[in-house]
């Protein structure tokens, strides 16, 4: 996950970037708002934390800039203004969300998770481990890239995440996945099982798709 701090006051942006960085995020700051629309036109966040006062564009100026240029990267404005005024512009402007300052480490790390989770979630996004799966465009999105899946590997990695931790007959997945009735001689769910997890072996050590000898296969993300 990426995130872009813009914060002018160098300690809570340090002190962001480092908790942050402990948690496995990826951080970039930006100490002024100019600095930080360039930054957003070029490069992509998976959300953007923002603090309101900022010299010369606002942090609520920049929010509105990148909704209007159609960003719709998940924003949440730092403020140290608490009274409801001003947290009705927060999200007048585009925020997501917005969080007062003085604030503990752990509530922005709560929020921005949970925005992260709620985006993707609209986005038609499937998150597992550090991977995720597009449901629109069929694409594994990894920390490396992104690879588009054949159809049934697209088709059977969906139904293995919306089932996790239940173990799933070669009978089930070929109905339910392939619509096809099973028989002895059906090959197509071992093969395609062998596929994906040679796929997603290339991106994580974490052996996901688990044979469960006389019954099927068990998907574990965690
Ligand atoms: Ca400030």
């Amino acid at each position: 996950m990426r995130i872009l701090i813009v914060e002018d006051e160098k300690k809570i942006a340090d002190s962001l970037r480092k908790n942050f960085n402990d948690e496995g995020f990826d951080t970039k700051v930006c100490f002024d708002g100019s600095d930080a629309l360039e930054v957003i036109s070029k490069e992509k966040f998976d959300l953007i934390l923002l603090d309101w006062r900022l010299p010369e564009i606002t942090g609520v100026e920049v929010c509105k800039r990148i909704r209007n240029a159609n960003n719709r990267t998940p924003v949440i404005l730092l403020t140290a203004l608490s009274n409801i005024s001003n947290k009705v512009e927060a999200l007048n402007c585009g925020a997501d969300d917005y969080i007062t300052k003085p604030f503990s480490f752990e509530e922005v790390l709560a929020r921005v998770n949970a925005l992260i989770r709620r985006y993707k979630f609209s986005q038609n996004m499937i998150e597992f481990e550090k991977m995720s799966l597009n449901l629109i465009t069929h694409t594994l999105e990894t920390e490396t890239g992104s690879i588009k899946l054949p159809e049934m590997e697209f088709e059977l990695l969906k139904y293995f995440l919306e089932n996790q931790d239940r173990i799933v007959s070669r009978e089930v997945l070929c109905e339910d996945v392939w619509k096809l009735k099973y028989t002895p001689t059906t090959n197509v769910v071992e093969v395609t099982v062998k596929n994906l997890r040679k796929k997603l072996e290339e991106y994580s050590s974490n052996k996901f798709i688990k044979s469960v000898y006389g019954e099927g296969y068990l998907f574990i993300s965690n």
